[in-house]
Protein backbone atom coordinates (compact mmCIF):
# COMPACT_ATOMS: atom_id res chain seq x y z
CA UNK A 1 0.00 0.00 0.00
CA UNK A 2 1.07 2.93 -1.13
CA UNK A 3 2.10 6.23 1.84
CA UNK A 4 -0.48 8.60 1.49
CA UNK A 5 -0.55 12.23 3.70
CA UNK A 6 -4.46 11.33 4.58
CA UNK A 7 -6.99 8.80 4.57
CA UNK A 8 -9.45 11.16 3.64
CA UNK A 9 -9.43 15.30 1.86
CA UNK A 10 -12.58 16.59 1.57
CA UNK A 11 -12.83 19.53 -1.14
CA UNK A 12 -15.56 22.00 -0.01
CA UNK A 13 -16.78 23.34 2.82
CA UNK A 14 -20.05 24.38 2.52
CA UNK A 15 -22.88 23.03 4.54
CA UNK A 16 -22.08 18.85 2.76
CA UNK A 17 -18.10 19.55 3.42
CA UNK A 18 -18.45 20.31 6.98
CA UNK A 19 -21.04 17.72 8.01
CA UNK A 20 -18.82 14.65 6.06
CA UNK A 21 -15.72 16.61 8.07
CA UNK A 22 -17.49 15.98 11.11
CA UNK A 23 -18.35 12.27 10.40
CA UNK A 24 -15.04 11.33 9.48
CA UNK A 25 -13.26 13.35 12.32
CA UNK A 26 -15.85 10.95 14.42
CA UNK A 27 -14.73 8.20 12.89
CA UNK A 28 -10.88 8.95 13.44
CA UNK A 29 -9.68 9.24 9.90
CA UNK A 30 -6.82 11.40 9.34
CA UNK A 31 -9.24 14.05 7.47
CA UNK A 32 -8.59 17.59 5.80
CA UNK A 33 -10.87 19.37 4.92
CA UNK A 34 -9.73 22.26 1.70
CA UNK A 35 -11.80 25.20 1.37
CA UNK A 36 -10.90 28.48 -1.00
CA UNK A 37 -12.23 30.75 0.89
CA UNK A 38 -14.92 31.50 3.96
CA UNK A 39 -17.00 28.11 5.61
CA UNK A 40 -20.24 28.05 4.37
CA UNK A 41 -20.72 28.06 0.78
CA UNK A 42 -24.21 29.60 -0.39
CA UNK A 43 -25.92 29.53 2.73
CA UNK A 44 -23.51 32.62 3.61
CA UNK A 45 -25.53 34.56 1.86
CA UNK A 46 -28.96 32.97 2.38
CA UNK A 47 -30.93 35.79 4.44
CA UNK A 48 -33.20 33.42 6.59
CA UNK A 49 -33.09 29.54 7.06
CA UNK A 50 -36.89 27.81 7.95
CA UNK A 51 -36.70 24.62 6.82
CA UNK A 52 -33.61 22.99 8.07
CA UNK A 53 -35.12 21.07 10.88
CA UNK A 54 -34.32 21.50 14.85
CA UNK A 55 -34.61 25.34 14.07
CA UNK A 56 -38.03 26.37 15.31
CA UNK A 57 -37.77 29.72 14.70
CA UNK A 58 -35.43 29.46 11.59
CA UNK A 59 -31.83 30.90 11.49
CA UNK A 60 -29.64 33.09 9.73
CA UNK A 61 -27.30 31.42 7.11
CA UNK A 62 -24.35 33.10 8.60
CA UNK A 63 -25.70 31.57 12.23
CA UNK A 64 -26.22 28.10 10.77
CA UNK A 65 -22.33 27.75 9.36
CA UNK A 66 -21.43 29.56 12.54
CA UNK A 67 -23.16 26.60 14.53
CA UNK A 68 -21.60 24.06 11.83
CA UNK A 69 -17.96 25.27 12.61
CA UNK A 70 -18.11 25.48 16.40
CA UNK A 71 -19.58 21.38 15.57
CA UNK A 72 -16.36 20.34 13.47
CA UNK A 73 -14.14 22.04 15.59
CA UNK A 74 -15.25 20.21 18.74
CA UNK A 75 -14.03 17.35 17.28
CA UNK A 76 -10.80 18.79 15.96
CA UNK A 77 -11.60 18.81 12.49
CA UNK A 78 -8.45 19.93 10.39
CA UNK A 79 -9.74 22.81 7.79
CA UNK A 80 -7.29 23.91 5.56
CA UNK A 81 -7.38 27.38 3.45
CA UNK A 82 -6.26 26.86 0.15
CA UNK A 83 -7.45 25.99 -3.63
CA UNK A 84 -7.38 22.96 -5.57
CA UNK A 85 -6.17 23.26 -8.79
CA UNK A 86 -6.17 19.82 -10.31
CA UNK A 87 -6.33 16.71 -9.05
CA UNK A 88 -5.07 13.43 -10.19
CA UNK A 89 -7.83 10.40 -8.98
CA UNK A 90 -8.22 8.27 -11.44
CA UNK A 91 -5.18 5.87 -9.60
CA UNK A 92 -5.82 4.03 -5.58
CA UNK A 93 -3.41 6.90 -4.36
CA UNK A 94 -5.59 10.03 -5.02
CA UNK A 95 -3.44 13.27 -6.12
CA UNK A 96 -5.06 16.91 -5.18
CA UNK A 97 -2.69 19.80 -6.48
CA UNK A 98 -2.96 23.18 -4.21
CA UNK A 99 -2.07 26.24 -4.97
CA UNK A 100 1.95 25.57 -3.77
CA UNK A 101 1.63 22.06 -2.87
CA UNK A 102 0.29 18.39 -3.87
CA UNK A 103 -1.44 16.42 -1.55
CA UNK A 104 -2.62 12.53 -1.80
CA UNK A 105 -5.37 10.31 0.12
CA UNK A 106 -6.43 7.19 -0.60
CA UNK A 107 -10.23 8.99 -0.71
CA UNK A 108 -11.74 12.03 -1.83
CA UNK A 109 -15.13 13.59 -0.76
CA UNK A 110 -15.93 16.76 -3.76
CA UNK A 111 -18.54 18.84 -1.95
CA UNK A 112 -17.46 21.83 -3.82
CA UNK A 113 -21.38 23.39 -3.81
CA UNK A 114 -22.58 25.50 -6.89
CA UNK A 115 -22.79 29.21 -7.86
CA UNK A 116 -25.42 31.32 -9.40
CA UNK A 117 -25.29 31.47 -13.49
CA UNK A 118 -25.20 34.20 -15.24
CA UNK A 119 -27.34 35.28 -17.96
CA UNK A 120 -24.80 36.68 -20.47
CA UNK A 121 -27.22 39.75 -21.45
CA UNK A 122 -25.64 43.27 -22.41
CA UNK A 123 -24.89 45.01 -19.02
CA UNK A 124 -24.77 42.35 -16.98
CA UNK A 125 -20.76 42.14 -16.82
CA UNK A 126 -20.58 45.74 -17.24
CA UNK A 127 -22.62 46.70 -14.09
CA UNK A 128 -21.70 43.72 -12.23
CA UNK A 129 -21.20 45.42 -8.81
CA UNK A 130 -22.47 48.90 -9.60
CA UNK A 131 -26.25 47.78 -9.53
CA UNK A 132 -26.14 44.49 -10.92
CA UNK A 133 -25.69 41.28 -8.18
CA UNK A 134 -25.94 37.90 -7.42
CA UNK A 135 -26.43 38.24 -3.58
CA UNK A 136 -29.29 40.29 -1.91
CA UNK A 137 -27.87 39.71 1.87
CA UNK A 138 -24.61 41.12 0.28
CA UNK A 139 -26.48 44.10 -1.63
CA UNK A 140 -30.15 44.64 -0.64
CA UNK A 141 -29.25 47.61 2.09
CA UNK A 142 -27.56 49.63 -0.90
CA UNK A 143 -31.40 49.75 -2.44
CA UNK A 144 -33.27 51.04 0.45
CA UNK A 145 -35.79 53.43 -1.16
CA UNK A 146 -34.86 52.24 -4.35
CA UNK A 147 -36.39 50.51 -7.23
CA UNK A 148 -35.16 46.92 -8.17
CA UNK A 149 -35.82 44.21 -11.01
CA UNK A 150 -35.16 40.48 -10.05
CA UNK A 151 -35.00 38.28 -12.42
CA UNK A 152 -36.00 34.25 -11.81
CA UNK A 153 -39.00 32.21 -10.68
CA UNK A 154 -37.27 29.93 -8.56
CA UNK A 155 -36.97 29.49 -4.88
CA UNK A 156 -33.78 31.98 -4.36
CA UNK A 157 -35.29 34.45 -6.66
CA UNK A 158 -38.97 34.59 -4.59
CA UNK A 159 -36.85 34.45 -1.02
CA UNK A 160 -34.28 36.85 -1.81
CA UNK A 161 -36.97 39.45 -4.06
CA UNK A 162 -38.63 39.14 -0.52
CA UNK A 163 -35.64 40.02 1.64
CA UNK A 164 -34.71 42.52 -0.73
CA UNK A 165 -38.46 44.39 -0.47
CA UNK A 166 -37.59 44.84 3.49
CA UNK A 167 -35.24 47.71 1.81
CA UNK A 168 -36.48 48.51 -1.60
CA UNK A 169 -39.43 50.54 -2.44
CA UNK A 170 -40.16 47.90 -5.08
CA UNK A 171 -39.48 44.90 -6.66
CA UNK A 172 -40.14 43.65 -9.90
CA UNK A 173 -39.86 39.64 -10.23
CA UNK A 174 -39.53 39.38 -13.58
CA UNK A 175 -39.66 35.57 -14.84
CA UNK A 176 -39.90 33.42 -18.06
CA UNK A 177 -43.11 32.12 -17.63
CA UNK A 178 -46.71 32.17 -16.26
CA UNK A 179 -46.15 30.19 -13.10
CA UNK A 180 -43.16 30.49 -10.53
CA UNK A 181 -40.78 27.44 -9.77
CA UNK A 182 -40.56 28.16 -6.35
CA UNK A 183 -41.83 25.74 -3.49
CA UNK A 184 -46.13 26.81 -2.37
CA UNK A 185 -45.14 28.69 0.75
CA UNK A 186 -42.74 31.07 -0.82
CA UNK A 187 -45.34 31.85 -3.24
CA UNK A 188 -48.04 32.45 -1.00
CA UNK A 189 -45.97 34.88 0.57
CA UNK A 190 -44.43 36.41 -2.72
CA UNK A 191 -48.19 37.18 -3.57
CA UNK A 192 -49.03 39.03 -0.42
CA UNK A 193 -46.38 41.23 -0.41
CA UNK A 194 -47.48 44.13 -1.88
CA UNK A 195 -44.01 46.03 -2.78
CA UNK A 196 -42.98 42.69 -5.35
CA UNK A 197 -44.82 43.06 -8.93
CA UNK A 198 -44.52 39.81 -10.67
CA UNK A 199 -43.74 40.58 -14.54
CA UNK A 200 -45.11 37.29 -15.87
CA UNK A 201 -43.64 35.73 -19.34
CA UNK A 202 -40.81 37.72 -19.50
CA UNK A 203 -37.16 37.99 -20.30
CA UNK A 204 -34.46 40.41 -19.95
CA UNK A 205 -32.74 41.32 -22.70
CA UNK A 206 -30.73 44.04 -21.48
CA UNK A 207 -29.18 46.25 -18.71
CA UNK A 208 -28.43 49.78 -19.14
CA UNK A 209 -26.85 52.39 -17.34
CA UNK A 210 -24.60 55.55 -16.83
CA UNK A 211 -21.42 56.46 -14.75
CA UNK A 212 -23.21 55.82 -11.39
CA UNK A 213 -24.78 51.91 -12.12
CA UNK A 214 -27.83 50.73 -13.78
CA UNK A 215 -30.34 52.63 -14.58
CA UNK A 216 -32.99 50.59 -16.74
CA UNK A 217 -33.46 47.07 -17.51
CA UNK A 218 -34.95 46.16 -21.12
CA UNK A 219 -37.45 43.44 -20.95
CA UNK A 220 -39.39 41.57 -23.43
CA UNK A 221 -42.81 39.56 -23.32
CA UNK A 222 -42.34 36.11 -24.81
CA UNK A 223 -45.72 35.61 -25.53
CA UNK A 224 -46.55 39.31 -27.60
CA UNK A 225 -42.73 39.88 -28.36
CA UNK A 226 -43.44 43.74 -26.94
CA UNK A 227 -40.38 45.30 -25.73
CA UNK A 228 -40.54 47.59 -22.68
CA UNK A 229 -37.78 49.58 -20.45
CA UNK A 230 -38.03 49.87 -16.71
CA UNK A 231 -36.59 52.36 -14.60
CA UNK A 232 -34.71 50.44 -11.79
CA UNK A 233 -31.82 51.51 -9.67
CA UNK A 234 -30.27 47.66 -9.44
CA UNK A 235 -30.95 44.17 -11.16
CA UNK A 236 -30.47 41.29 -9.37
CA UNK A 237 -29.80 37.73 -11.14
CA UNK A 238 -31.31 34.55 -9.89
CA UNK A 239 -31.70 32.34 -12.84
CA UNK A 240 -29.94 28.53 -11.52
CA UNK A 241 -26.67 27.80 -10.66
CA UNK A 242 -24.08 25.61 -11.63
CA UNK A 243 -21.80 23.41 -10.48
CA UNK A 244 -18.33 24.56 -9.14
CA UNK A 245 -16.26 21.71 -10.77
CA UNK A 246 -13.55 23.52 -12.95
CA UNK A 247 -10.64 21.71 -11.24
CA UNK A 248 -11.58 18.39 -12.67
CA UNK A 249 -10.63 19.60 -15.96
CA UNK A 250 -10.98 16.50 -18.37
CA UNK A 251 -11.30 14.07 -15.30
CA UNK A 252 -13.31 10.74 -16.19
CA UNK A 253 -15.57 11.51 -13.27
CA UNK A 254 -19.35 10.95 -15.06
CA UNK A 255 -21.22 14.24 -15.03
CA UNK A 256 -24.65 15.37 -16.68
CA UNK A 257 -25.49 17.30 -19.11
CA UNK A 258 -25.06 20.41 -16.55
CA UNK A 259 -21.62 19.39 -15.71
CA UNK A 260 -23.62 18.16 -12.10
CA UNK A 261 -21.07 14.94 -11.05
CA UNK A 262 -23.38 11.60 -11.46
CA UNK A 263 -23.04 9.38 -8.00
CA UNK A 264 -24.59 6.14 -6.76
CA UNK A 265 -26.92 5.63 -4.06
CA UNK A 266 -23.38 5.61 -1.63
CA UNK A 267 -22.30 8.73 -2.86
CA UNK A 268 -19.71 7.18 -4.99
CA UNK A 269 -18.86 8.62 -8.42
CA UNK A 270 -17.72 6.84 -11.33
CA UNK A 271 -14.48 6.92 -10.15
CA UNK A 272 -13.53 3.87 -7.30
CA UNK A 273 -12.92 6.07 -3.78
CA UNK A 274 -14.18 9.22 -4.96
CA UNK A 275 -17.37 10.63 -3.16
CA UNK A 276 -19.44 13.72 -4.35
CA UNK A 277 -22.17 15.26 -1.83
CA UNK A 278 -24.79 18.82 -1.70
CA UNK A 279 -25.10 20.86 -4.55
CA UNK A 280 -22.23 19.68 -6.67
CA UNK A 281 -24.11 16.72 -7.19
CA UNK A 282 -26.90 15.25 -9.89
CA UNK A 283 -29.60 15.70 -6.95
CA UNK A 284 -33.39 16.44 -7.52
CA UNK A 285 -33.48 18.69 -4.44
CA UNK A 286 -30.84 21.13 -3.21
CA UNK A 287 -31.29 21.99 0.16
CA UNK A 288 -29.16 22.41 3.23
CA UNK A 289 -30.94 18.78 4.32
CA UNK A 290 -30.18 16.97 1.71
CA UNK A 291 -26.67 18.64 1.61
CA UNK A 292 -25.87 17.20 4.95
CA UNK A 293 -27.58 14.12 4.17
CA UNK A 294 -25.64 13.37 1.23
CA UNK A 295 -22.64 13.82 3.27
CA UNK A 296 -23.51 11.73 6.09
CA UNK A 297 -23.65 9.05 3.15
CA UNK A 298 -20.75 9.96 1.61
CA UNK A 299 -17.66 9.88 4.93
CA UNK A 300 -19.59 6.77 5.90
CA UNK A 301 -18.87 5.15 2.21
CA UNK A 302 -15.33 6.72 2.66
CA UNK A 303 -14.57 5.17 5.90
CA UNK A 304 -16.02 1.83 4.63
CA UNK A 305 -13.49 2.10 1.09
CA UNK A 306 -10.62 3.39 3.08
CA UNK A 307 -11.28 0.29 5.92
CA UNK A 308 -11.35 -2.17 2.62
CA UNK A 309 -8.26 -1.18 1.14
CA UNK A 310 -5.80 -0.54 3.55
P1 LIG B 1 -33.77 26.98 -9.99
O1 LIG B 1 -34.64 26.23 -9.03
O2 LIG B 1 -33.06 26.22 -11.05
O3 LIG B 1 -34.64 28.13 -10.63
C1 LIG B 1 -34.09 28.95 -11.62
C2 LIG B 1 -35.16 29.92 -12.10
O4 LIG B 1 -34.58 30.76 -13.07
C3 LIG B 1 -36.37 29.21 -12.74
O5 LIG B 1 -37.56 29.85 -12.38
C4 LIG B 1 -36.07 29.37 -14.22
O6 LIG B 1 -37.25 29.48 -15.02
C5 LIG B 1 -35.32 30.69 -14.29
N1 LIG B 1 -34.38 30.71 -15.40
C6 LIG B 1 -33.44 29.81 -15.72
N2 LIG B 1 -32.76 30.18 -16.81
C7 LIG B 1 -33.31 31.36 -17.22
C8 LIG B 1 -33.06 32.23 -18.29
N3 LIG B 1 -32.09 32.00 -19.18
N4 LIG B 1 -33.81 33.35 -18.39
C9 LIG B 1 -34.79 33.61 -17.48
N5 LIG B 1 -35.08 32.81 -16.44
C10 LIG B 1 -34.34 31.71 -16.31
O7 LIG B 1 -32.58 27.76 -9.20
P2 LIG B 1 -32.56 28.46 -7.77
O8 LIG B 1 -33.82 29.17 -7.49
O9 LIG B 1 -31.28 29.19 -7.71
O10 LIG B 1 -32.46 27.23 -6.77
C11 LIG B 1 -31.36 26.32 -6.87
C12 LIG B 1 -31.59 25.17 -5.88
O11 LIG B 1 -31.49 25.65 -4.54
C13 LIG B 1 -32.98 24.58 -6.02
O12 LIG B 1 -32.89 23.19 -5.79
C14 LIG B 1 -33.76 25.25 -4.90
O13 LIG B 1 -34.87 24.50 -4.45
C15 LIG B 1 -32.70 25.40 -3.84
N6 LIG B 1 -33.02 26.54 -2.93
C16 LIG B 1 -33.87 26.30 -1.88
C17 LIG B 1 -34.25 27.32 -1.05
C18 LIG B 1 -35.20 27.06 0.09
O14 LIG B 1 -35.50 25.91 0.35
N7 LIG B 1 -35.71 28.05 0.78
C19 LIG B 1 -33.79 28.62 -1.27
C20 LIG B 1 -32.93 28.84 -2.34
C21 LIG B 1 -32.58 27.78 -3.18
P3 LIG B 1 -38.24 28.21 -15.23
O15 LIG B 1 -39.01 28.10 -13.97
O16 LIG B 1 -39.04 28.62 -16.41
O17 LIG B 1 -37.34 27.04 -15.51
Amino acid sequence: MDKVDYDLIIIGGGPAGITAGIYAARARLNVVLIEQMALGGQILSTDWIENYPGFPEGLSGPDLVENFEKQAAGFDLNIETDEVVSMDIDGEVKKIKLSSSTITSHAVILATGASPMKLMVPGEEKYAGCGVSFCATCDAPFFRDRVVAAIGGGDTAVQESMFLSKFAKKVYLIHRRDKLRATKILQERVFGNDKIEIVWDTVLSQIMGNTSGVNQVEVKNVKTGDMKTLDVDGCFIWVGIKPNTDFLGNSSIKRDGSGFIIADSKMETSVSGVFAAGDVRNTPLRQVATAVGDAAIAAVSAEYYIENIK
